[in-house]
């Protein structure tokens, strides 16, 4: 059977190749930086004194291409979270603390008890997710639900900005519809928060490689592809500067690059290409907070300030801001001063000394979600004879997430194989 070039050693092209080699398949993953895992990787911080990721990286039980990709590649168990779907809140101005504890069957009884529900909300406002249901392709977020009251700002407003990394008054009410739908109609056991045990290296690309390397497949780092030659409406060659590859008769190309990445080489190719940041911050706490907190909130979503969802492991927090068009704007120092300062606050920790604070920015983090971009998002199968797409911004019907990336690559090896 004839070779497949991977091109991007993303989480979308890991997932292609790892499909591909598991089956037999030849496989070349070529990729521009020096390490796998793209948007979706892992380093170690002298600054903090320990391995952090890029960006913390939440994924749902409901993610079942993610799963199953960590069950290929025998990772299954790196990843952690609590036994039940539980998500504690604080907001940071009134100090209201409440906990989102879904049903577990998938009639959400918890929306029927004052108790369970989240406090100043009423039945009606779950209910009106309904309409989410009914949207059209050209509906926002805001279209569709009642901005500025307390199940906006406590509930829709955090989870659209969490799932989408859009603002609501942007953000496709289609693709939202399509997060609830597999997580909280499916009931509790669809919702379980999950994270990596150690790194996203550790859990998502490491184990990949090793499985890659072991089924024969070949890994290029270092390798950026500069231009494609056609002819015949099919690729012919790759152009890696002073690396070329010449491609014989039936191979294919699978191009898993973003989507700025895919047009430059892609001539004509019609990709979203607006993005939109999210700002993540560690930091390495003197000591680790009192055990009886600690274990409440090891996922924090925060309301009513800039941090949105705090993560802790141990000493280290982590932080999340998405759709940080503002933030992202402002120095490190500003920002690790602001995230600090609502760190403390939600941990109850001194305000001073300060510890270390390792902000990172992702610019193009993903796609605006918006209708227009959503509707841009092209299927994996091209005009062109032997190339096909992945990667998390194709037409996979999920948010721009792991699960898309890994459901684009899984669908791309499917499309080769045909
Ligand atoms: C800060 C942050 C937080 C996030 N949080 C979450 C989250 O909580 N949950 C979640 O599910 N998702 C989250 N995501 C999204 C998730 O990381 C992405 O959806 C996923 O990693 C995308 O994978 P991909 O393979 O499609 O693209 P990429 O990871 O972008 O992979 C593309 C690869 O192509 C390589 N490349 C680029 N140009 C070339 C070239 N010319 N030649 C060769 N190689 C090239 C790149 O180096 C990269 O390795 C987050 C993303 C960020 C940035």
């Amino acid at each position: 059977m004839a070779r497949v070039h991977i091109v991007g050693a993303g989480l979308s092209g890991l997932a292609c190749a790892v499909h591909l080699a598991g089956t037999g398949r030849e496989v070349t993953l070529h990729e521009a930086a020096g390490q796998a895992g793209g948007r979706c990787r892992s380093y170690f911080d002298a600054q903090i004194g320990c391995t952090i990721d890029n960006g913390n990286h939440l994924m749902f039980s409901a993610n079942r291409a993610v799963l199953d990709y960590l069950e290929r590649i025998g990772a299954r168990d790196t990843l952690i979270g609590p036994p039940r779907a539980v998500f504690p809140f604080l907001d940071l101005r009134s100090g209201e603390r409440w906990t989102v504890r879904p049903s577990a069957g998938r009639v959400p009884w918890w929306i029927f008890s004052a108790a369970q529900r989240i406090p100043k909300t009423h039945v009606s406002d779950y209910l009106a997710a309904l309409r989410l249901a009914f949207a059209g392709p050209d509906a926002a977020v805001a279209d569709c639900l009642t901005p500025g009251n307390p199940m906006w700002e406590r509930f829709w407003e955090p989870l659209t900005v969490a799932a989408l990394n859009t603002a609501p008054q942007e953000a496709s009410a289609q693709l939202l519809w399509r997060v609830l739908r597999e997580s909280f109609a499916r009931g509790e056991s669809a919702c379980r928060p999950m994270i990596a045990r150690d790194s996203l290296a550790a859990s998502l690309v490491d184990p990949a490689l090793t499985f890659l390397r072991g089924h024969g497949a070949e890994v290029h780092f270092n390798r950026r592809l500069r231009a494609i030659a056609f002819a015949d409406q099919g690729a012919t060659a790759l152009d890696f500067g002073e690396h070329k590859v010449a491609l014989a008769a039936g191979e294919r190309l699978v191009v898993a690059l973003p989507p700025g990445g895919a047009a430059s080489v892609l001539p004509g190719l019609d990709a979203p290409q607006e993005a939109r940041p999210i700002v993540n911050a560690h930091i390495r706490l003197p000591a680790p907070p009192p055990a009886g907190l600690a274990a409440d909130i090891s996922l924090l979503g925060l309301i009513g300030g800039t941090t949105q969802w705090l993560f802790l492991r141990g000493e280290i927090v982590s932080l999340t801001v998405s759709a940080a068009e503002a933030l992202v704007e402002r120095s490190n120092e500003e920002i690790a001063k602001i995230l600090w300062a609502e760190t403390a606050q939600a941990l109850k920790l001194p305000a001073t000394p300060v510890p270390p604070i390792r902000v990172i920015k992702e610019r193009r983090a993903t796609f605006a979600q918006t209708p227009q971009a959503v509707r841009r998002r092209p299927p994996a199968r091209t005009s062109w004879r032997n190339i096909v797409l992945a990667g998390d911004w194709t037409d996979t019907g999920y948010p721009a997430t792991i699960e898309s990336a890994v459901r684009s690559g899984r669908t791309a090896a499917r499309v080769v194989t045909e």
